[in-house]
């Protein structure tokens, strides 16, 4: 899937959000979008899954204007992976395909499923025990961990067969040993050969990327400035180049 963004800007009412954003990601890229906080990094996320539309600009999907799509057809080919992760009142399986379109599961067995779910992560087995797949998670079963819904999302995300994924990693309520947990199943979904669009929260999470995005926040762009700091292919490039990469990395004590 080929993805372009040509001088996207995005309002919330009268508020600006995005201004004049502009990159292309090309089949089998993983791009990483960093960004202070708040500079609009998840909003630019949302609109790649149609939760908004730009105010301005254009968002091209293999060429053609996103809207001209039927928004199913392309969400059906996209692995969403976000912060707050969605999960329903029943078993494992019915969770983990769950919104998945039902022709794409013909033919997923249990057997796949657990080829995924052991990728991410070796202990679901012994989690859920005897009833494995039919294990109920939810109000009315097993209470499962932050970190656990995160992993079942990425599973959820890999089983799609997606030809993009989009991941939105969670910024807080994870202790580091959750976070390096998840930070595994990430790791997991990206080795994978397709596209990929990452919120990078955390610096951890560049090194499976290949392409960078840099925003600055609004407030520090001048009156009709792009956000776009930088586009570069390596983080350290990044690191060299970008006044915000910098010092976020400086701050999380990254080094490229
Ligand atoms: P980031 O992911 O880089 O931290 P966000 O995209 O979450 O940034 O937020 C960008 C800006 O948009 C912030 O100022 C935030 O307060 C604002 N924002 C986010 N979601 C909404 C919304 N639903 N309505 C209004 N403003 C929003």
């Amino acid at each position: 899937m080929q993805v372009t963004f040509e001088r996207v800007s995005l309002k919330y009412g009268n508020t600006p959000i995005l201004r004049d954003i502009s990159f292309s990601l090309e089949p089998g890229t993983r791009l990483a979008l960093v960004g202070s906080s708040g500079a609009g990094k998840s909003s630019l996320a949302r609109l790649l899954m149609r939760a908004a539309d730009p105010s301005s600009g254009a968002i091209y999907i293999n060429g053609v204007a996103y809207p001209k799509y039927q928004l199913q057809s392309v969400l059906r080919h996209i692995g969403v992976v976000l912060q707050k992760t969605e999960m329903i009142s029943g078993t494992v399986r019915e969770n983990i395909t769950f919104g998945i379109h039902p022709e794409d599961l013909l033919g997923v067995n249990d057997k796949e499923i657990w080829e995924v779910l052991d990728a991410i992560s070796p202990s679901f087995q012994r989690r859920f025990g005897e009833r494995g797949l039919d294990t109920l998670v939810g109000k009315q079963g097993m209470q499962l961990s932050g970190g656990e819904q995160q992993r079942l999302c990425v599973a959820r995300a890999l089983l799609k067969k997606p030809e993009m994924l989009i991941i939105d990693e969670a910024t807080a309520s994870l202790d580091s040993e959750t976070e390096q947990i998840v930070q595994n199943g990430i790791d997991v979904a990206l080795a994978h050969d397709i596209s990929a669009l990452v919120v990078a929260h955390r610096f951890s999470t560049l090194r499976n990327c290949n392409k960078f995005v840099v925003l600055k926040r609004l407030v520090d762009c001048g009156e009709d400035e792009s956000q776009v700091e930088i586009i570069c292919d390596s983080a350290a490039a990044a690191y060299d180049q970008s006044p915000t990469f910098r010092n976020l990395a400086n701050l999380q004590g990254f080094r490229p």
